[in-house]
């Protein structure tokens, strides 16, 4: 049931765990004895000094439990840190505009890069021996599509060399080499796929996703200050609240995890207590037979700068309806919400694209309103398609706070509504209100 939610229109990962199996053979030591984890460091926590220090204890922690350590860092800080992606990818724009996407991939890939060394370097200072490795040289082989390669495969023989010399490899996460030698980076937030799959194609008990807040929440905490930690959540939530904006991990980290099975959690590396364990359905806690007491919303999540189009025809007509999609589609404009009836079409892009589709509806000359600065709120949660009222629910909340909800959409774990992006806030407050979201229901 759960699967279904899972269509991204990506072609699906390909990775089989099977490949791998013949390679534990490179262990010279009882392969089951060994004990894994991957830790993954996001931008915040590779940041500073300090925070490094950190890094050093959650590894030493691990080695006390007996785990081997195998890391993933993302690159320093955020928007307009010196070495962040979007900083490096500017140094190469700012003067020159014309920088081939893969002359962008190279430079953005240098950010955790410049990561894996100073962790690296960090951490054998502390005595901890420890080695940096590209992407490539953790095995990771991509199918050549820069700036959101998907990863076709993974050998992580050199990792594994490296934990046999008892060795901490410091993998340069959102990256890696497609069969021509060239660099390939995986999209925004990729280093979150780099983790899952070296947990996949490591057998890793667990991987750890550490990051600057406490887990995933009830809503993102940015713009929510209520929001609250989920303590255990399944795949298929985590799936579709990343889809719908919740940043926390990324979309297809969370794919691989479900369909190799991997243990993912997601933790604050300054309070590691708390955190957000991610598992399959089968493993929630207090089972039973009953799926009545589940809650109907686990969290909410949502997007910002969307543009709203609404197309109005005098008669029906089919042809040009698939005209308009097929050349939205071919200008590489993702289109989503999408409401058709016979005289009346409506959807909603990101601001960034929504000149190319004012293009393409002025050249065919269909005339069409359109509506700046709109946010989607998603309401996600497995127990919804059992409750009947959801939807009530949803309007009654922003309706008793005056949200004009212009459109919806949904799926059998979401709903979605298009408001204007400044009730975004009171959007997200009153519908945390109207689930409960404050109190930790069962699952
Ligand atoms: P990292 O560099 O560690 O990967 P990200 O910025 O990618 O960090 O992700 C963490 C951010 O995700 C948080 O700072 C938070 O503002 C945002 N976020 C959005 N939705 C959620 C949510 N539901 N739960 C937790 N964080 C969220
Ligand atoms: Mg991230």
């Amino acid at each position: 049931m759960v699967s279904e939610n899972f269509g991204t229109g990506r072609p699906l990962f390909p990775f089989a765990l099977g490949n791998y199996k013949n390679f534990f053979t490179l262990f010279t030591f009882e392969v089951r004895t060994v004990k894994i984890l991957v830790q993954k460091f996001g931008g915040t926590c590779v940041s500073t000094p300090e925070r490094r220090k950190l890094i050093i204890k959650r590894v030493q922690e691990a080695d006390e439990k007996g785990f081997k350590t195998v890391l993933v860092v993302s690159a320093m800080g955020r928007n307009g840190a010196p070495y962040a992606t979007d900083s490096l990818r500017l140094l190469a724009l700012q003067e020159y505009s014309d920088v081939s996407l893969r002359e962008l991939d190279l430079i953005m890939s240098c950010g955790e890069l410049i990561s894996a060394v100073v962790v690296a370097a960090a951490l054998s200072n502390m005595g901890i021996t420890s080695r940096a490795l590209t992407g490539a040289q953790a095995g990771f082989l991509t199918d050549g599509r820069y700036s959101e390669a998907e990863v076709l495969d993974c050998q992580p023989t050199g990792i594994v060399e490296l934990l046999q010399r008892n060795e901490v490899p410091v993998v340069a996460g959102f990256q890696g080499i497609d069969p021509m030698g060239e660099i390939n980076t995986l999209g925004r937030g990729g280093s979150d796929i780099t983790a899952v799959i070296l947990g996949a194609a490591l057998e890793a008990d667990k991987v750890e996703i550490y990051t600057d807040v406490s887990g995933v929440m009830t809503a993102d905490p940015l713009i929510f200050k209520g929001a609250r930690v989920i303590q255990q959540i399944t795949y298929g939530e985590i799936f579709q609240l990343a889809h719908e904006g919740a940043r926390v991990i990324h979309p297809r980290a969370v794919e691989v995890a479900m369909r190799n099975n991997v243990n993912v959690v997601v933790r604050n590396l300054e309070d590691p207590e708390t955190g957000t364990l991610i598992t399959g359905e089968s493993s929630l806690k207090g089972g039973g037979y009953s799926t009545r007491s589940r809650r109907a919303v686990t969290g909410i999540a949502h997007y910002t700068n969307l543009v709203q189009f609404l197309i109005q025809l005098k008669d029906p007509d089919p042809r040009r309806e698939q005209e308009i999609f097929q050349s939205i589609g071919e200008a590489g404009v993702n289109i989503d919400l999408i409401s058709v009836f016979p005289l009346m079409k409506a959807f909603t892009v990101k601001d960034e694209h929504s000149f190319k589709v004012e293009n393409i509806l002025n050249k065919m000359e269909i005339p069409y309103t359109m509506e700046k600065d709109c946010a989607k709120v998603s309401v996600v949660g497995v127990g919804m398609h059992n409750i009947p009222g959801v939807m009530a629910k949803v309007v009654r909340a922003l309706n008793e706070h005056n949200i004009e909800i212009k459109q919806t959409g949904d799926s059998n774990i979401s709903i979605s509504l298009l408001i204007k992006q400044q009730d975004l806030h009171g959007a997200i407050k009153t519908l945390h209100d109207h689930f409960y979201l404050e109190d930790q229901l069962p699952i």
